[in-house]
C-alpha cells in the first residue's frame, strides 16, 4: 500500500510532508498508512495570505452571500462524502461514527447557512440588540454592531472528529467573514486533508479563505496579532500551554478553548426500572460509552444514580454493553471500533488503572482481546464500567478523563447530593438528567447550570425525538466553564459573533441609519416619487415614508367591529366598566380595529409589487383611542432583505398617532415585495 502524504495548503500551494514527517498508523492494524508534517512552512506568508487576500474577499461579501457559499460547500462535500467514509475507517471509526463526524459536520454547515440567511442581515453589518435611547429628544442614540475581525482564525482541532471538528469552527468563521488556517490533530489529519481538498477543489471559496497545516504550527502563534483569534479543541494541558504563549497574552489574542470534560448523567429520583425512562437512561449511557469508542468530549464519564438504583443500573448497563460487538469497524455487526492509536490506548488503560485505585471495576476487563475481525495489534479496548462507592471523598473519578469507553457509576442520597457530585467535575460540557419531574429539572438547572455548558433533560415525552446527551448541535451553545476550557462555540448566531468585534456606536439617528443600514426613528424621512406599495423591492429606499390622511373613529365603528368579530370585551362596550379600569378613560377602540384602519389608510389597492403581508413584529399599544378621536399613520421603509431572485422582504416601521400627534401604536410590518 502506498503511504498517504498528508500535505499542507499554504499561501495557495499544496506542500508535501518534509524530511521530519511523523508516521501515522491505522487504528485497526497498527500499520503505518500515512505521514504528515516536517515541511518548512512559511507561517508569516500564510498569515499574510489570509489577512491580505482571504479577509478582504470575504468581507466584500454580505452575510447572505457567505451563507449561500456555506450551503454550496455543504452540498459539494455531501456529494463527495463516500471518499471521506472510506478513509475514516482507519481512524477506528464505524459507519455510524462516520455519520456523526462527516454527515454531522456537513449538517452543521447547512444549519449555519440557513441561520445566516434567516437571522442575519442581507448586508455587512450585524446589529446586536435594540437601539438605546441616550437623549431626551432622541437626537443622540446608541446601538451595538458587530463587524468581522480583520485577521485570521487559527483552528487547532482534536483527533476525534477530523471533519465535524473542522466544520463546526469553519462554518461560523466563514459566515462572520474571517479566513481560517486549520490545523488538525496529526493522528487523523489524512481525513481532514481530504475534506479540505474537496472544499478547495470546489472553487466555491475565495482565495485565502482556507489554509491547512498538516503537522506542527511552528512559530504561528508567535506571529498572531490583536485581530486574530485562536480556537482550540484538545487536552487541557495543550490548551494551557498554548494560551499562555507570551505573544498571545501580549496582544490579547482571543483564545477559545474546548478541552477535557468529566460529563455526568443523572438518573432522576423519580425513575425506577419499570419505567421507560430507566431504559432510556441505559441506552443513553451505553451509546455515550461506545460511540467513537468513547472518544467524545461530551461522553458520559460519571453516571450518577440514586443509591437504591445503583445495582440495577450496573446490571442493565452490563447486559447492554455485552451486546456491543467490538472490533474491525468495517466488519458486519460491529458496533464499536478502535481508539485512534496505540498511544491513545496506552493512555486510556493508564487512566483506567488510576480510576481503579479508588473505584471497583464492575464490568469489562482491560486484558480482554476478543475482538471481531483480524485486528491485532490495533488500538482496541473493550468498555469498562467502574463503581465508586465513596464519591464524596474520591478525587480521581472527578478529575481524570480516560478518553475512551470508560465510565464510573456512583450513588446519590438526594437530588442536592447528585448536583454536588455533578459539579465536582469543576466545569463540564454537558450534564444530562433523565427525569419526568419539572421540580427536579428546575433544581438541577439552578444548582448545576453554572457548572455545565449544556443541560440535557430527557424523558418519555421527548425520548423519541431527542438528539442525544452527546450531540453538540449547531443551534445550541457548545463549551463549558472551568475544566471544559471556559470557551463557547456554535449556539447559532452567537457562534458567528465570536469571530467578530462588537462595537458600541453613538450618534444621531441619521448616522446610525447610515452605519446599520436600518432606518432608525428620528432619521430623515424620504419622500418617494409614488406610493411605496407601487414601488418594486429594488426601487424602495431605506427611509422612504408615507404619511396618510387622518380618519375619525366613531362609536358605530367600535360597535360594528365588536359585533362583527365577536370581541365584545367590556372596555369597548360598557362605559361604566371601562371607567373602573385603570387604563381606560371610557369605552375605547379595539387595538385590532386601529390596525385594520391603519391598513385601510396605507394600502394601495391595485395589483402591484407588494405580494403578501407576512407578519408584524414588536406591536405596542401606547394610548387608548376613544370614540370621536382620530388617527393617522406613518409608514417608513426600515430594512430590506433579499429572499429569492424574485422577491424580498421589506420591514416597515409603522406609527399610529392621534389628533394631538400623540403616539397611539407602533409596530413593524413585514411584506414580501417583487423585485
Ligand atoms: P491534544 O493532544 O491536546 O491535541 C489537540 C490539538 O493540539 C492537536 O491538533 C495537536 O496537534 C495540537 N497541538 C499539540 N501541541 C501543540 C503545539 N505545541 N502547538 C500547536 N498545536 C499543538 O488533544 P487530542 O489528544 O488531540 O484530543 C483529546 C482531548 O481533546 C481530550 O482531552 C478531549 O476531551 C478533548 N476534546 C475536547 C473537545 C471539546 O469540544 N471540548 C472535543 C474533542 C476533544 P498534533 O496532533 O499534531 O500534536
Amino acid at each position: 500500500m502506498t503511504l498517504m502524504k498528508v500535505s499542507s495548503f499554504a499561501a495557495g500551494q499544496w506542500i508535501a510532508p518534509g524530511a521530519g514527517a511523523r508516521p501515522i498508523a491505522s487504528a485497526i492494524t497498527g500499520a503505518q498508512i500515512a505521514e504528515a508534517g516536517g515541511a518548512a512552512l512559511d507561517m508569516q506568508s500564510m498569515i499574510d495570505y489570509a489577512r491580505d487576500t482571504g479577509g478582504p474577499a470575504l468581507r466584500a461579501m454580505g452575510f447572505h452571500d457567505r451563507a449561500k457559499m456555506l450551503k454550496a460547500l455543504a452540498v459539494h462535500l455531501g456529494e463527495h462524502k463516500q471518499m471521506l467514509y472510506d478513509l475514516s475507517f482507519d481512524t477506528g471509526a464505524t459507519q455510524s461514527d462516520h455519520m456523526i463526524d462527516i454527515d454531522g459536520g456537513i449538517g452543521t454547515m447547512f444549519v449555519f447557512a440557513s441561520k445566516g440567511r434567516r437571522e442575519m442581515p442581507d448586508g455587512q453589518v450585524y446589529i446586536d440588540g435594540e437601539i438605546e435611547q441616550l437623549s431626551r429628544n432622541g437626537t443622540f442614540l446608541g446601538m451595538h454592531i458587530a463587524t468581522p475581525l480583520q485577521g485570521v482564525a487559527v483552528h487547532i482541532n482534536a483527533f476525534n472528529f477530523p471533519v465535524w471538528g473542522m466544520l463546526e469552527k469553519l462554518a461560523p468563521t466563514l459566515l462572520a467573514g474571517v479566513p481560517a488556517i486549520v490545523k488538525p490533530a496529526t493522528a487523523t489529519s489524512y481525513v481532514t486533508e481530504a475534506a479540505v481538498r474537496i472544499l478547495l477543489d470546489s472553487g466555491i471559496l475565495p482565495h485565502g479563505a482556507l489554509q491547512l497545516i498538516s503537522g506542527g504550527t511552528g512559530d504561528l502563534l508567535d506571529r498572531l496579532g490583536p485581530q486574530d483569534i485562536v480556537s482550540f479543541t484538545g487536552s487541557a494541558q495543550t490548551a494551557s500551554m498554548l494560551r499562555s504563549n507570551p505573544n498571545i497574552l501580549r496582544n490579547s489574542v482571543r483564545f477559545v478553548a474546548e478541552q477535557d470534560s468529566l460529563n455526568a448523567s443523572i438518573l432522576g429520583p423519580d425513575v425506577t426500572p419499570d419505567t421507560p425512562e430507566f431504559d432510556l437512561f441505559i441506552k443513553e449511557v451505553q451509546r455515550e460509552m461506545t460511540t467513537k469508542a468513547g472518544q467524545k468530549c461530551t461522553a458520559i464519564r460519571r453516571i450518577i444514580a440514586p443509591d437504591a438504583q445503583v445495582q440495577n443500573v450496573i446490571e442493565a448497563l452490563s447486559a447492554s454493553l455485552d451486546k456491543t460487538v467490538v472490533g474491525d469497524p468495517r466488519a458486519d455487526g460491529v458496533r464499536m471500533g478502535a481508539l485512534v492509536s496505540a498511544s491513545q490506548k496506552a493512555d486510556v488503560l493508564e487512566k483506567a488503572t488510576a480510576i481503579g485505585t479508588e473505584s471497583k471495576l464492575v464490568y469489562g476487563n482491560p486484558d480482554d482481546t476478543d475482538f471481531a475481525g483480524d485486528v491485532d495489534p490495533g488500538a482496541f479496548v473493550k468498555p469498562m464500567l467502574f463503581h465508586c462507592e465513596n464519591p464524596d471523598t474520591a478525587t480521581i473519578v472527578h478529575e481524570c478523563e480516560a478518553f475512551g469507553p470508560v465510565s464510573t457509576i456512583m450513588g446519590y442520597r438526594d437530588i442536592a447530593h447528585a448536583i454536588e457530585l455533578a459539579n465536582k467535575g469543576d466545569g463540564s460540557l454537558v450534564a444530562s438528567v433523565i427525569t419526568g419531574s419539572g421540580d427536579v429539572a428546575r433544581e438541577v438547572a439552578m444548582g448545576a447550570g453554572a457548572f455545565h455548558g449544556r443541560l440535557y433533560f430527557n424523558n418519555a415525552t421527548s425520548m423519541k425525538e431527542s438528539t442525544g446527551h452527546g450531540s453538540p448541535l449547531p443551534h445550541m451553545v457548545h463549551g463549558g466553564p472551568g475544566r471544559a476550557g471556559g470557551g463557547e462555540e456554535m449556539g447559532g448566531v452567537r457562534g458567528v459573533l465570536h469571530y467578530m468585534q462588537r462595537t458600541a456606536i453613538q450618534g444621531s439617528p441619521d448616522i446610525l441609519t447610515a452605519i446599520g443600514g436600518r432606518w432608525v426613528p428620528g432619521a430623515t424621512e424620504i419622500d418617494g416619487p409614488a406610493h411605496p406599495f407601487t414601488r418594486k423591492f429594488g426601487e424602495l429606499s431605506i427611509g422612504e415614508t408615507l404619511h396618510t390622511k387622518s380618519r375619525e373613529i366613531t362609536l358605530d365603528d367600535i360597535e360594528h367591529f365588536a359585533n362583527f368579530t365577536g370581541d365584545t370585551f367590556y372596555a369597548h362596550m360598557d362605559s361604566a366598566a371601562a371607567k373602573r379600569n385603570p387604563f381606560f378613560p371610557d369605552r375605547v377602540a379595539h387595538g385590532y380595529l386601529l390596525l385594520s384602519f391603519a391598513a385601510g389608510l396605507f394600502v394601495e389597492p391595485n395589483e402591484g409589487p407588494v405580494l403578501a403581508n407576512t407578519g408584524l413584529d414588536n406591536l405596542r399599544f401606547m394610548k387608548p383611542v376613544e370614540a370621536g378621536h382620530s388617527m393617522k399613520v406613518r409608514l417608513t421603509v426600515k430594512a430590506k432583505t433579499r429572499r429569492t431572485d424574485e422577491y424580498g422582504e421589506v420591514r416597515w416601521h409603522v406609527t399610529l398617532t392621534n389628533q394631538d400627534d400623540e403616539l397611539v401604536a407602533e409596530y413593524e410590518l413585514l411584506t414580501m415585495n417583487a423585485y
